[in-house]
Parts: structure tokens; sequence; C-alpha cells
């Protein structure tokens, strides 16, 4: 029997797609330029042991599996491989739990991060990683690439707020990894080694996320500057100086007249670049973060800055923040960089993206979650102009090759997919790089686990 003929005969009515135009929906993540190929069939799966079914007859067959959340990726990684069976889990997106006392929440992977984090707002709780496509992303996808976000630089990414979870593993056991207490060394960090993989070491079936309480209302300080090096000088002086920031966003004329095109947010486009902080400190000690971040911007060369009292005009620049990606998506395909260097490394690095811009000739865009250090550098190529693609990518390459040289890394955030794999072999030693060949043979021993992403296939 086929495949596909065993698949239906095992699962629900409703569960498999194979309708070519349904399936063009679920071809590519959001990566430009990654290549991708038609699957056999999409399986929507409800439960746990749809998906270990799934995985089962996948093994039996050697046939590749790949799981996808929203498709919001950057890096490829949610990208079809010939023949293979994608796994989408927006039928599985209940919200199991939410524990006041133990301050945990428990999802399915399909959860939307933004619908979590308001059912969690309902019980007093808060689930910080907040990645610019919270509106779209998934908890699964989330976990799969370790998404970091704008509250990171003081909250920490995804992988601190991962208890515990469900997978089916390469062979097709359905195991839980990791806890649901606050603390616990029982074993290897098998759950942690999931985080940041990719949906190539296995898939995960639930999750068990940490909370914090409800956060206090934040305070926002914004700078205006006429050079992308002086607002890194900025950055390196606000994080030099002890505060640390609730966000300290980096987005540029490019991104802010994109987004107002755009949405008509009414966005001063005045300056060169703007830095957007947080602080979330309470009462007067938050008071003076919030003027010894404004003094910092003010001390590098800020054409202005103010500790905002509008919550408005806060949440608007917060917004052109988030938006900016989509935005720009409008004006021609956009290759995003995702290097993450030291935060002393930041004002040369973004003077180095400005040199390599001039050098290819290319319009690169910069958003940053520049506190973190996490540089995105978008690369923007007019529609159809194969010249300004090729110059592109080796202005990606060039990037990627200083980021390294910085002491940084070849991604922040988004992870190694498809694009990154070349990066990664620059970044990591062998000997490191055939610890990860041992880690995927030991767990995925079939190689049937969205093959050819992350590292390549021996
Ligand atoms: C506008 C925009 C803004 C963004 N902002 C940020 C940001 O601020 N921070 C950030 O980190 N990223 C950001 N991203 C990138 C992207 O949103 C994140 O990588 C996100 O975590 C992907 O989630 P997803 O549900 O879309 O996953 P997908 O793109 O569907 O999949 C991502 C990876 O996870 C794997 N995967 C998905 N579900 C599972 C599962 N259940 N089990 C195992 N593996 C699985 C896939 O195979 C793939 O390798 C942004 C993207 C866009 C388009």
């Amino acid at each position: 029997m086929s495949l596909l003929e065993e698949l239906t005969g095992d699962l629900p009515a409703g569960r498999i797609v194979t309708d070519p135009d349904v399936l063009t929906r679920y071809l590519h993540d959001e990566a430009e330029w990654a290549p991708y190929e038609a699957p056999l069939a999409v399986v929507r799966p409800r439960t746990a042991a749809d998906v270990q079914t799934v995985v089962r007859r996948c093994v039996a067959h050697r046939t590749p599996v790949i799981a996808r959340g929203a498709g919001t990726g950057l890096s490829g990684g949610a990208n079809a491989i010939a023949g293979s069976v994608m796994l989408s889990f927006e039928q599985m997106n209940a919200i199991a739990r939410i524990d006041e006392l133990e301050r945990l929440a428990v999802v399915q992977p399909g959860v939307v991060n933004d619908d979590l984090r308001s059912a969690c707002a309902e019980h007093g709780l808060w689930y910080p990683p907040d990645p610019a496509s919270a509106p779209w992303s998934t908890i699964g996808g989330n976990v799969a690439t370790n998404a970091g976000g704008l509250c990171c630089v003081k909250y920490g990414v995804t992988r601190d707020y991962v208890l515990g979870m469900q997978i089916v593993t390469g062979t097709g056991e359905l195991v839980r990894l990791g806890r649901s207490t606050a603390k616990g060394v029982a074993g290897y960090d098998l759950a942690g080694l999931m985080v940041g993989s990719e949906g190539t070491l296995g898939i995960i079936t639930e999750i068990t996320v940490r909370l914090r309480p409800r956060r206090p209302a934040e305070r926002t300080v914004a700078g205006y500057f006429d050079s992308i090096v002086s607002a890194g000088r900025a950055v390196e002086a606000v994080i030099g100086s002890g505060v640390i920031p609730s966000a300290l966003e980096l987005i540029d004329r490019h991104c802010l007249r994109a987004v107002d095109d755009w949405k008509k947010l009414g966005l001063s486009v005045d300056a060169d670049v703007v830095l957007l902080g947080r602080v979330d400190t309470v009462g007067a000690a938050g008071e003076s973060e919030a003027e010894t971040m404004r003094a910092c911007f003010e001390k590098c060369g800020a054409t202005w800055s103010a500790v905002s009292t509008d919550e408005t005009e806060s949440e608007a620049l917060f917004q052109a923040r988030r938006l900016a990606y989509p935005a720009l998506e409008r004006l021609g395909p956009l290759l995003t960089e995702d290097i993450c260097v030291p935060i002393g490394a930041v004002p040369d690095m973004l003077g180095r993206i400005e040199e390599i811009a001039a050098h290819h000739d290319i319009l690169i865009a910069n958003i940053a979650h520049a506190g973190d250090g996490n540089l995105h550098p978008l690369l923007i190529t007019p529609p159809g102009d194969t010249a300004a693609r090729t110059r592109a990518q080796s202005a990606f390459t060039d990037i990627i090759d200083a980021a390294l040289r910085f002491g940084g890394t070849v991604t922040g955030e988004h992870g190694v997919g498809l694009l990154k794999m070349n990066g990664l072999a620059k970044e990591l030693d062998p000997v490191v790089m055939s610890m990860h060949h041992a880690v995927k043979q030991s767990l995925d021993p079939y190689g049937i686990l969205n093959p050819g992403k992350v590292i390549p296939t021996p």
C-alpha cells in the first residue's frame, strides 16, 4: 500500500489534504529565496496520536515529515521537501491549562502567541516571549526556533520559559521531556535540546511554559538620530549604564516611511534612525532609569529625545517597529538578516552594514532588537531584478562574515533553516558540527525529521 493509502485508512476523515490548490498555502515560510518543493500531502492532526501515526508510517516509508506552525519563519525551516508529509498544527490550538499557583500554562503547539498572552492576562499572568510575529506565529514554532522578541532584552527568550514538552520522536514514540516543577535536574536537558531544533529532532505535540506575574506599566523613551552608528553608540551607552531596558529597539527611516505609507499612522520621518527604549521599573527608580536612558541618547548625539507621556504616540512607534517587516515586503523581495553581535560591537557592525550596502549597491533597511545586539538588516530588491538579487545574496554573505569577525553569531533568533546552513558551517568548529550530526543520528536514526535543514544530510 502507498503511504497515502495507509494514512487515509489510519486517520479520521478530514485530516489529510492533497488538493494542489490548498497545498500551495503550505509550501514555504516567509524566507525569501529559500528553496521548496511539492509535498505529498498536508496532514492537520488533532491529537498527539494522529502525529504518532503519521511519524510511524513515514518511518516505514522513509518519507520526510515537516512540522509547520504558522509559516512565519524567516529561514526556510518549514519549507516543503519533495514527496514529504507536512504536519500543520493549526487544529491543535487548545490551551489545556493555565495554573495560577504554579504559574505555568500547558498548550498545544498550534496556539498563537498573542492568544496565549491574552489568555494569561485574564489570570493576571504574563507569557513574556513576544516576537514581532506574535499575532500569527505559534508557540510550537516559537519553541522550535527559540524565538526572541522585544522584551527579551530584560526577560529572556523562549528557551527561558519552556519547562517541559511532549514530543513524538523520530522513531514514532510519544514521550515527555523536562518537567512542570520550578526546578529539576533529572538527566540531560533534552527539553532544552528540542528548543531551537527546528523540527529536526522531534515533533512537539504539547508544551509546558513558565509564566510571570502581570508586568508593571512601561515608560517609553524615544531618541532620534541622524546616523545609525550614533544610534548604535547610544545602545552601548544604555546597556553600559546598568539600566536593564524592558525593550530597546531600533528602526530606520526606510521602515518608518514604509509603515506610514501603508498604515497612515502619522509617524514622523524626520530622523534617519529612531531608538525606542522602554523601562518597566516602578516608581521613582523607573523615572530615574528612563532619564538615564534619555541622557545616554543625548550624550551619543540624539537630535531629539524624550520620555514619552503620550501612550498613543509611543504605542504607534512600537506598532511601526512590529509592522516594519510586512510594510517593507510590499516594496519588493526582502531578504532578512538576523545576526547577533556583542553589545560593544553594535556601532561598528551597523557601520559595516552601511558599507556593505554601498559596496553592493543594495538598499538595506534596518530594524533591530538593538539592546540584545540582534540586528535585522533587510535587503530590499526591485521585483524581477535578478542582478540585484545576486548582489543582495553577496551582501547577505558579507554581513554574516562581518558578524562572525565581530564575535557574533549568524542567527540570533530566526534559526538556521536553509538560509543559514553555510553560515552555521562557518561558525561551528568541525568537532562541534560532528556532535550535531551525532545528536541528529541518535534522535532521528531514519533521517525523516525535516531532513536537509540546519545541518546537511550526511
Ligand atoms: C513580521 C514578522 C516578524 C517576526 N518577528 C520575529 C521576532 O521578533 N522574533 C523572532 O524570533 N522571530 C520573528 N519572526 C520569525 C518567526 O515569526 C519565528 O521564527 C516564529 O517562531 C515562527 O513561528 P511559526 O509558528 O510561524 O513557525 P513556522 O515558520 O511554521 O516553523 C518554524 C520552524 O519550527 C518548526 N516547527 C513548527 N512547529 C513545530 C512543532 N510542533 N514541532 C517541531 N517543530 C516545529 C518548523 O519545522 C520550522 O523549522 C518574524 C517573522 C515575521 C514574518
